[in-house]
């Protein structure tokens, strides 16, 4: 039988371990017969990536910084080479300073709301850029974000600033490439126990918060992002780009805590 995805090439950028968005997308794209690169920064986390790209069936794994020009460069170089074409992008890269994700958003610092912004929203433009070099079929790219762009969440800071503006890239990116049958857009994903998570200030009461409020009443997985991911960067989805679609268990629609819900 064919699958979803089957004939399709694509690059995964943000694995860092088992628990990582990055994976629950890999692995629902494996599963639906896409063929993976994956993307990691420094060292230290290519011993962790390459068991686990293995595990999807792939040995395509490259080094990348994306806050080096030179760094993302070399990595579609690569990607050209080896491939020639690409068929889909998944950026699950985000990064601030864990001091300054808590506390008041006020207090940030010009360092580090540059830093915030370069690595969280202009790499995935810079990646948007050249993926569209190699996607001469058309194509589809994809970020995450999380609500905390579109109204306040406690800790989350120049992260939830940062959001709001890859959030507005994503529209942008749309119209540019939408011409070419190239896709862009976003899942903002719920609260989920991630590496980059735990850097948030009480991210325990967070996920507590989103289990007892949203619609759902349960937080989401990171195999269920990847489930919908699946449909933005598969046929299915080929009426969509521009959206935000969110998989957080319906929590954004809620205007104020459950009656049911204990306080906590
Ligand atoms: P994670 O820690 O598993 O992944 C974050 C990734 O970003 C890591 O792989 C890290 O190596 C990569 N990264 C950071 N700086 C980089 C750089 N300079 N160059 C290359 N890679 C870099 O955590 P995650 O929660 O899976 O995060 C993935 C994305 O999902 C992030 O954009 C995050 O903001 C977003 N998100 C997470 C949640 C959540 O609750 N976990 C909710 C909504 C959105």
């Amino acid at each position: 039988s064919t699958k979803l995805m089957d004939g399709k090439r694509g690059l995964i950028m943000g694995l860092a371990n088992d628990k990582s968005i990055a994976w629950g997308i890999a692995k629902a794209c494996a599963e639906h017969g896409a063929e993976l690169a994956f993307s990691y920064q420094g060292e230290q986390l290519k011993k962790r990536v390459g068991p686990l790209a293995q595990q999807v069936g792939s040995d395509l794994i490259l080094e990348c910084d994306v806050a080096d020009e030179d760094s993302v460069d070399r990595l579609f170089d690569e990607l050209e080479k080896t491939w020639g074409k690409l068929d889909f992008v998944v950026h699950a890269i985000g990064f601030s300073d864990k001091g300054e994700l808590r506390g008041r958003y006020v207090d940030t610092s010009r360092s580090n709301f540059a830093m915030t912004m370069d690595i969280s929203v202009y790499s995935f433009t810079s990646i948007v850029r050249r993926a569209e070099k190699m996607m001469t079929d058309g194509g589809s790219c994809l970020t995450l974000t999380y609500y905390g762009a579109e109204q306040v969440m406690p800790h989350y800071n120049v992260m939830g600033v940062a959001k709001a503006a890859l959030e507005a890239s994503v529209k942008y990116l749309a119209e540019d490439l939408g011409k070419d049958n190239i896709r862009v857009n976003a899942i903002s994903a719920g609260p989920i126990k991630t590496l980059a998570a735990s850097g948030i200030g009480d991210f325990r009461y967070i996920l507590k918060w989103n289990e007892l409020n949203s619609p759902l009443r349960r937080n989401v997985t990171q195999d269920e992002v990847g489930k919908s991911a699946v449909y933005l960067l598969s046929d299915l989805g080929s009426g969509v780009t521009g959206e935000n679609l969110h998989v957080d268990a319906g929590y954004h629609v809620v205007g104020m805590k459950a009656v049911d819900a204990p306080d906590i």
